[in-house]
């Protein structure tokens, strides 16, 4: 974002606008609509700007620019046609530190003025960081076609409740709700069509249902897997329900491109680890969930690929349906699902693979692991979490008796655009894992099928990867 949106009280604060032509008018129409004092710099003035000085509604000083004119300015605009003018009153601005605008110059200017559709208070800007003014006004164009007439006077009545909806629904998302219904309701439609009569009725009785139906209200978990990362692999429940919480639990992983399809005012929480930082527990996890239940919320609980592949889901399904907090699971694709849909692994495939494992061989886990059955052919394994023991389980799936010419596929970030497919055998697997520098997430698939991996991205077999950082799995 080049330029930062912002609206300014500008009422009974000096404007110095500089030139007296019809473009100076423009800006001081503007700025009398915004209640600002305006003092108008320019040896002439054109004929609606010298109105304007007859009647007292600006300020006239005769004269040619000299940076003293700028003294008490809030803003100062510069809309001659002389360059050499509009620079002098650019650089005296800055140096005195005022925000400065040089019509149809954003270089000398900064800030600009958007393109504006006036519902008032309801007011939308729209800019395009100079690059076309001609767009923004075109944009301006298709918004104003949107927005009905008299949304002013919907915004104003709104207004008038908004103390009295304050009061009678502390609790946030309640009121968010409440609003919801609001301006898809009879009320906002007959307000809209310039009818108020029986309005203020209508409304408080809607508020005192509200009312009620906060006080009785109970939360309700969602436990949303989102899938390997590309938000297209979302299912239509998942959207569904993220649009519904008014709160969203996330872990780390979980793309902005996915979370940004929640609703825009849901409380969002990253609860997942990051390196370096704090670490949540399990137990900090299941507490906040509990927690914001219990506070009537809609808690979208949301995590990477499938909640109960290694996803902790099912303790916190545990956890919540103890509680007697009722639960909605949500399938995801699980990374192995999406890894091997991108490239282009059948997980099972006649004569090759009747079954597929998903296991992962970290720490503690891995000790109680059956290497002879996940050594076992006609079979595929895909182990998640294990880039950092792949030299273990290289040793242990040779130990028991894999052939050394297996083949095995790593899929890094699966599904992102980044997305890195390495084929090899199980003997070559651990030269390779480390001259090519994982990053995480990572998947390793081992099996017949994994030779049929389209391979994708940079291998640098022999070439020492070691600045593209390790997988943090
Ligand atoms: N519940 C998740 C798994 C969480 S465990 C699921 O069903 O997919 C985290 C592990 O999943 C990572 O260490 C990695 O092995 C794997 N993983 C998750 N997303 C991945 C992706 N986009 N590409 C490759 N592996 C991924």
């Amino acid at each position: 974002m080049d330029y930062l949106p912002i609206f300014i009280d500008m009422r009974d604060r000096l404007v110095v606008v500089v030139g007296g032509g019809v473009v100076a008018h423009r800006k001081t129409e503007h700025l009398l609509k915004a209640h600002a004092r305006v003092r108008v710099v320019a040896p002439e003035l054109c004929a609606v700007l010298t109105v304007y000085r007859d009647l007292g509604r600006i300020e006239h000083r005769p004269l040619l620019f000299s940076a003293s004119q700028l003294d008490g300015a809030a803003l100062v605009v510069a809309a001659t046609d002389d360059h050499a003018v509009n620079d002098a009153v650019s650089q005296a601005a800055r140096e005195r530190g005022v925000l400065v605008n040089v019509v149809d110059d954003a270089a000398r200017s900064s800030f600009i003025f958007p393109a504006i559709v006036d519902r008032s208070p309801v007011i939308v800007a729209v800019g395009t960081a100079g690059a076309s003014p001609t767009l923004a006004r075109r944009v301006r164009t298709q918004i104003e076609a949107l927005l009905p007439e008299r949304l002013g006077q919907l915004a104003q009545y709104a207004g008038r409740w908004r103390e009295a909806v304050r009061r009678a629904l502390p609790d946030v998302p309640a009121r968010l709700r409440f609003w919801d219904h609001f301006f898809n309701g009879p009320v906002a439609a007959s307000v809209v069509a310039g009818n108020t009569a029986g309005a203020d009725e209508t409304m408080r009785r809607a508020l005192e249902q509200a009312r009620v139906a906060a006080a009785e209200r109970q939360g309700e978990v969602y436990l949303i897997g989102v899938g390997p990362g590309d938000p297209d692999l979302l299912t239509l429940r998942a959207q569904q329900l993220l649009q519904q919480a008014d709160v969203i639990l996330h872990d780390r992983l979980v793309p902005e491109a996915i979370l940004g399809r929640a609703r825009r005012d849901a409380e969002r929480i990253n609860v997942g680890k990051s390196p370096g930082a704090h670490e949540h527990t399990q137990e900090y996890i299941n507490r906040l969930l509990l927690e914001q239940a219990r506070a009537g919320r809609r808690v979208a609980r949301v995590k990477g690929g499938d909640p109960f592949i290694f996803g902790r889901g099912g303790e916190e399904l545990q956890v919540l349906r103890e509680a007697g907090i009722p639960v909605v699971v949500v399938p995801g694709i699980t990374a192995s699902l999406g890894a091997a849909a991108s490239a282009g692994i059948p997980l099972t495939l006649r004569g090759l693979s009747q079954s597929v494992t998903l296991v992962t061989a970290t720490g503690a886990s891995s000790s109680s692991l059956n290497w002879n059955a996940l050594a076992s052919s006609q079979q595929t394994v895909v182990f998640y979490m294990s880039a950092s023991q792949i030299d273990h389980i290289v040793s242990q799936l040779r130990a028991h008796g894999l052939d050394a010419h297996q083949p095995v596929a790593l899929i890094e970030r699966a599904t992102w655009p980044e997305e890195r497919v390495l084929k090899s055998t199980l003997a070559e697997l651990p030269e390779l894992a480390r001259n090519a520098g994982l990053l995480s997430p990572t998947l390793l698939v081992v099996g017949e099928v994994a030779a049929l991996a389209q391979v994708r991205g940079l291998v640098h077999e022999g070439v020492a990867q070691s600045a593209r950082g390790t997988n943090g799995d």
